[in-house]
């Protein structure tokens, strides 16, 4: 269950659902998320596996990480480690982590909180659950996106926003069926705390059994629905998803999404995260924790890495 709820939608701004003249957009590919573990082995699944780097720009990468209930000592983090050329995004839905970087940047990133890093030229940086949280143990969900940057901001100077949890901006659709945390861009003109170099739009949406969500999504942006929890429908021709899986959808002006009306015991809502950008459309060099223009650049950032260009880990680090 997300951190951030409300007890009555109806409350909330209402987005009105596109008229019928709306252009909605198809969907055109439907993936399933593998495993595989992180850092120093949490579990995760790679949203954006087998999605062509085309459609997902200017989405790089995306981790759901959990959802896990871990026992006491099993949380599990990242060693200290580099990036350059693009954005994270950390959005803990549910349970803590702490964050620490090279500029001075960090903090507690918990129970629905968000943390917006641009890496830019270079930073180092570790996220870790905190050390009462690994003696605890205890929920563990978020995800991790990256979030690419065109070749005129890959060198701009790093930089760290901490976003808490209620200042997300909440609406809901038109018979209060869904609630939307606005947490980057903006929906039907209601904007969100999230700054990005790069335009983009990231929305949670918990959609209730039954309930449709018809959203205005602008042309220009591309436009992805991950299925963090739950089992619905997408799109008009309701071509039906699951827990781990991502929609692609093509060119059009609203998307639709639909929750079946019996969710399993375990996930009482369909939980959905809806993200759009507007493409860079340079070419990708991509490897490891770098996201460059060339294969030089790469090369070069392992390189200035190496000789602790990149920054150096702080005398008062945290982890190991
Ligand atoms: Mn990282």
């Amino acid at each position: 269950m997300p951190a951030v709820t409300v007890e009555n939608t109806l409350v909330l701004p209402r987005v009105p659902e596109p008229d019928a003249a709306v252009e909605r957009r198809p969907v055109r590919q439907v993936t399933t998320a593998p495993a595989g573990l992180e850092g120093e082995g949490f579990p995760v699944r790679r949203a954006f596996a087998g999605v062509s780097l085309a459609d997902l720009d200017p989405f790089v990468h995306m981790d759901q990480m959990g959802e896990v209930e871990y026992a006491p000592g099993e949380p599990k983090g990242t060693p200290w480690h580099p990036h350059r050329g693009f954005e994270t995004v950390t959005y803990m839905i549910d349970g803590t982590f702490q964050h620490q970087d090279s500029i001075g940047g960090g903090g507690l990133i918990a129970n629905g909180a968000t943390q917006w890093m641009t890496a830019g030229a270079g930073i180092l940086h570790i996220e870790r659950p905190p050390d009462d949280l690994v003696a605890s143990g205890g929920l563990f969900h978020g995800i991790q996106l990256w979030v690419n940057l065109p070749s005129a901001d890959k060198w701009v100077p790093p930089r760290y926003q901490g976003i808490e949890p209620r200042t997300a901006t909440l609406l809901t659709t038109p018979d209060g069926g869904a609630l939307l945390r606005v947490i980057a861009g903006e929906v039907d003109g209601h904007a969100g705390p999230g700054v990005t170099h790069t335009p983009i739009a990231m929305v949670h949406a918990t959609v209730s059994p039954g309930a449709r969500m018809v959203l205005p999504w602008p042309r220009r942006r591309n436009a992805l629905v991950y299925v963090l929890a739950g089992a619905g429908s997408a799109g008009a021709d309701r071509r039906p998803v699951h827990t781990g899986q991502l929609v692609v959808y093509g060119a059009g002006d609203a998307l639709e999404v639909a929750a079946d009306a019996s969710q399993d015991g375990s996930t009482p809502s369909l939980e959905l995260l809806v993200l759009g950008g507007e493409p860079i459309r340079e070419p990708v060099a991509a490897y490891g924790p770098f996201v460059m223009n060339t294969k030089e650049e790469l090369a070069q950032a392992f390189e200035d890495f190496h000789a602790g260009r990149l920054g150096t880990i702080p005398a008062d680090h945290i982890g190991h």
